[in-house]
């Protein structure tokens, strides 16, 4: 029956089947008058929310796209805002899971600096997940671990050999479109593969083991996991990669450096070589870790080019 069909084909949206749609009605106008009306985008995009009125089981028709939380460029720039013909790669991504391994390789947190002031420039929740924590690894990563939690971020120890710290990671991802992101060879593909079998593969993740993946893709695409939420493939890892900060955004992208900003003599202080910085004071007063403060000094040379 009708009624049957209908309730197997919401059934399958809901657990994240993809439905074939066409814009319609006030959509397809609003998108001919696309110049004037601004807020709607000018194409829909992968991780777009709308509003579909069920046709029959195969078709419905898009009435409304609702307003997007984040977007993720196709190009090598923050966002639409800072270059409107940038098209959109990815909307509404909302989680990172940024993976280092606590050993082989040795975690770079430099790296990881980058990831998260990345992650607070685009809006994006960040998971620090600490993976291998099944090997023996030095004392200084719990010590660097502590440092980050006390910003405020979360902290995951994971083991694809114990199985820890998996079960915790897939509640995190429960609700949320979530992309893995991190070095190459620390258990990104593995982690995935854990989560959901298969995993790895389909988002195009190249296992640094097997070499195995899909190539590259310049199209995104979202996959769902069997225990809710979505995972996000390897163009989103390319187009976060690029994620540019103008350089006097940077410091703010610094969670710990924001109750100093203002305080400087200079109003423009970029916090490397001004008087009067209120941001390196507070580095010799001890109040803002030294190597973050590197990290961001670093990240400002590298926006220099
Ligand atoms: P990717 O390049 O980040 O996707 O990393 P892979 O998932 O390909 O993993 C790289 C290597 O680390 C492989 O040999 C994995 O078997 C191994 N590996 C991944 N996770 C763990 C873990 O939790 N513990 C240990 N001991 N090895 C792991
Ligand atoms: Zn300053």
């Amino acid at each position: 029956t009708l009624r049957g069909k209908l309730k197997k084909a919401f059934a399958e949206a809901a657990r994240g089947r993809s439905v074939r749609g066409k814009a319609t009605g006030p959509l397809a106008r609003q998108q001919r008058a696309e110049a004037e009306v601004a807020t709607l985008p000018s194409r829909l995009s992968v991780g777009d929310r709308v509003k579909v009125r069920r046709l029959d089981a195969e078709t419905g028709l898009i009435e409304e796209v609702l307003p997007r939380q984040s977007e993720l460029a196709r190009r090598d720039v923050g966002s639409r805002e800072s270059n409107p013909r940038a098209q959109t790669l990815l909307a509404n991504l909302d989680q990172v899971v940024i993976v280092f391994a606590t050993t082989q390789p040795e975690p770079h947190f430099g790296m990881l600096d980058r990831y998260l002031a990345i992650c607070e420039h685009a809006e994006l929740h960040p998971i620090i997940c600490l993976n291998k924590v099944d090997l023996p690894h030095d004392k200084s990563v719990e010590e660097t671990a502590t440092l980050y939690q006390q910003l405020g971020y979360t902290v995951l120890w994971t083991s694809c050999e114990t199985g820890q710290g998996i079960e915790q990671l897939r509640e995190l991802l429960k609700g949320h479109i979530t992309l893995f992101t991190g070095p190459s060879g620390v258990g990104k593909s593995s982690l995935v593969n854990a989560l959901e079998p298969g995993m790895a593969v389909r988002t195009g993740m190249v296992s640094s083991a097997t070499g195995k993946g899909r190539h590259t893709t310049t199209s995104s695409q979202l996959y769902p996991l069997s225990s809710g939420g979505w995972l996000a493939d390897s163009a989103g890892i390319r187009a976060l990669a690029a994620w540019n900060i103008p350089e006097e955004e940077l410091a703010s992208c610094f969670v710990e450096f924001r109750p100093y900003l203002g305080e400087c003599f200079y109003s423009d202080c970029l916090h490397v070589d001004e008087e009067n910085c209120a941001i390196r004071q507070a580095v010799k007063d001890g109040l803002i870790n030294e190597r973050r403060y590197q990290s961001y000094v670093r990240m400002l040379k590298e926006e220099e080019r």
